[in-house]
Parts: structure tokens; sequence; C-alpha cells
């Protein structure tokens, strides 16, 4: 069969280093590559009790029905009660509208505002699913500069600010640095946005990692009327329910509902019911959250450990502040990418930095994510890795 594909489709590629990190998934590989959350940490005790309950009650063909497309009314409201209380901010349900994952906002996001070479801003490095979601409508992306206090808005002219359709930002522990970005540059970041109505979208599906629990004040805080935020359940509960969500003001929102409903009608109603179950309990999150920042801050500091212990001094990382990764920088001569299949052989893996960059503008950096690997695994895999990297800058 000849498939006639669409433009589009034809346009999309396979990550080459997916599929070579694919074939290490289920062997004895000690994988820093995926970016999933820590299944030692999933409630599954309340799932198993919110499943019974949900089946149990008078609710039970709502929750088996088909459901409004802006999502479950008790988790919107619950959600915006949650958002007002540690965001110090007004919030109503009839701003938030529930996704699929918060990566379903992305696409919604690209259908509704990009058209073919529109200007999109990305921090560089950026998050890799949110450049495929925006591939798909052929946007002009211009990478703006950051470092370790994340992206630098002084770079971002009022030229270019007022032209670019939006900018996409990860303030929170970013995919794949682990940066958070600064106060100062947050504030001139939503300055800069009131002034020459630049839309921000901020994604924050790890702001609540925080390992200290000291959370700066989001864009949408301090930039309400030019921000889009995105929240996720897949870091503080679990990524098998799919539950996202966008809080924007009533009108972006109502687009997102139309465009939504073209995709999948709505977020699976079952799924938004036992979420609401657990989360609106014994203020679950709050006992909750804590537990996973204490993890996942113990495996940080075995991965930090290790890599002072074993890396060559020519080679440079971040210590993150909450999150799950930690972003390497390698001496430029050093192909990450190279280094790669050399990994594999010696049963390591990581995710080449180059993946994440809108233009590949770099590729002697790399991401090790640290959460989903035993503390005695850590050390070993960073062994291994800094045996290769110091290989490859001896030679
Ligand atoms: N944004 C970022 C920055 C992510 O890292 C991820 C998932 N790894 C997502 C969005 C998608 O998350 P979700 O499970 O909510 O779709």
């Amino acid at each position: 069969m000849l498939w006639k594909f669409s433009h589009r489709a034809q346009a999309l590629k396979s990550s080459t280093i997916r599929e070579i990190l694919k074939v290490t998934e289920h062997s004895d590989v000690i994988s820093f590559a995926g970016g999933l959350p820590a299944p030692d940490a999933f409630p599954i005790a309340e799932i198993q009790a919110a499943v019974n309950t949900v089946l149990a009650s008078k609710d039970i063909y709502d929750a088996l029905q088909y459901g409004p497309t802006e999502g479950y009314t008790p988790l919107r409201q619950w959600i915006a009660n949650y958002l007002s209380t540690r965001d110090q901010i007004a919030i109503s349900a009839d701003e938030i509208l529930i996704v699929t994952g918060s990566q379903q906002a992305l696409d919604l996001i690209g259908k509704a505002l990009i058209n073919e070479k529109d200007k999109v801003l990305v921090e560089t490095p950026t998050y890799l699913g949110a450049l495929q979601s925006f591939n798909q409508f052929n946007p002009e992306y211009v990478a703006i500069s950051s470092d370790e206090k994340g992206l630098i808005p002084e770079s971002i002219d009022d030229k270019l600010a007022s032209s670019a359709k939006f900018l996409y930002s990860i303030p929170n522990f970013q995919n794949p640095t682990g940066r958070r970005l600064s106060l100062e540059r947050r504030q001139a970041l939503a300055a800069k946005a009131k002034q020459n109505d630049l839309v921000l979208i901020e994604d924050d599906p790890y702001g609540d990692l925080d390992y200290q629990g000291q959370r700066l004040p989001g864009l949408y805080t301090l930039a309400p009327e030019n921000t889009v935020y995105l929240g996720s359940f897949s870091k503080i509960l679990t990524p098998g329910l799919r539950l996202g969500y966008v809080v924007a003001n009533k009108q972006f929102i109502g687009k997102l509902v139309q465009l939504k409903q073209a995709s999948d009608l709505h977020t699976p109603s079952l799924t938004q019911y036992i979420a609401y179950q657990i989360i609106s309990k014994n203020n679950f999150l709050n006992h909750h959250i804590p537990k996973i920042r204490q993890l996942y801050s113990t495996r940080c500091q075995y991965m930090l450990h290790s890599l002072a212990q074993y890396m060559p001094k020519e080679v440079s990382w971040n210590q993150p502040e909450g999150g799950m990764f930690i972003w390497v920088e390698l001496p430029e001569s050093i192909n990450a990418t190279e280094l790669l299949s050399e990994a594999i052989s010696r049963k390591v893996v990581f995710v080449p930095g180059e993946t994440f960059f809108a233009h590949a503008e770099k590729n002697n950096c790399l991401r090790l994510a640290f959460v989903t690997v035993p503390e005695e695994k850590i050390d070993c895999g960073i062994k291994i890795l800094a045996e290769i990297i110091n290989h490859h800058i001896h030679q």
C-alpha cells in the first residue's frame, strides 16, 4: 500500500536518538536517559482506594460517561483553589481547562497561535516535546540565549518581543537543564512581555519539585494578562493518568476548548474523577509532594557526589535546586552524540544535548535524569560515563 501522507506527516522524522534509546529500555542498562518520574513515588494505595470509591459511588455513571470539554468541574475548582493559595493570585475555575497531559496543551497552543513562519521564541536548550509539537506548524524559531540562571531577557530586544507570536519557557527546573530562572530575570521578562504584548507560555511540570519548598513567583503571577500557564499531575501523582491543565484568560481558554473538541472531545472522565478523589482528601498533596522532593533531592545529591568524584576537571555541571535533571557540559571538542554508542556498549545511557536545541547549536552537552536510578547504580553509571569521557578528552 502506498500511503499518501500529508505534507505535514511527511515532514515528521523519528528522532534517531529516541530509536537508539528504545533498544536499551528493557535490558540491564543503567538509564539516565528517560525523563520519567520515579515509580517508587507513585501513590499506589491511594489510587487503589480512589478507584474503589469512584466505582462504588453514585457518580460512577458520570465518571464513565462523556463529559464537558473544559473538564470535571470539581477538579477545575480544586485546581483554582490550589493555585490561588500557592501563588497568592485569584484564579477562577472558568480560567482552567483540563487537558490530556500538558503535552496536549502544547499541541493545542501550536494550533491556536502558530501560522507558518511565525516567530516563536524558545530557550536554548528547551524541551524536545515542545519543539515536536510546534514543528507541526512550521514556525521560525528564535533561540534565546540562557545561562545557569535561565534565559536572558536582555537578549530579547523590543522589536523581537513585539513581533514574536509567543515565548515558550520552563522557568522551574527546566527540562533538559534542571535550571531555575532567577527572580530578577522573571521580573525582567514579565516587564518586557507587558511592554511589548508578548505572550508567555509558562510550562511548569516541575514547579512543585523544589527541594527546599521555596517557590519563586511564576510568570503567570507576575504578568497574568500575558501568560498561559501549563500545569501537570504527571510528576506529582502519575503520568499514566494523563492529566494536565491550562490556566489563561477566558477568551484564550474558549479557543483551546474549540480546538480540544476537534481533537479528543474531553480528557477521560474516569481519570479526572480518580485524581479528584485522591487530591481533595486530607490535603493529600501537602503530604505527598514533600516525600517526592525528599526522594529526588537524595538521588540528586548522590549523582552530584558521583560526578564530583569521577568526572575529569574539564567537565562541568549545574547543582539543581529541584526537578529531575542535571546538565553536563563537556569540552567543545567532544560530541556527546558520538559518546552514546560507546556508553550503550557499556550499558549506560543518557540523552545527548543536541536533541534539545531548535537549531542543533551545541553537541558538547548531555542530560542526566537521576530520579529513576537507585543510588548504587547512579555511582556505577557515572563512573563508567566518566571513564568514557576521560578517554575521549585524553586520547
Ligand atoms: N513539558 C515539559 C517541560 C515536560 O518535561 C513534559 C514531560 N516530560 C511535559 C511538558 C509533558 O508532560 P505531561 O505528562 O503533563 O503531558
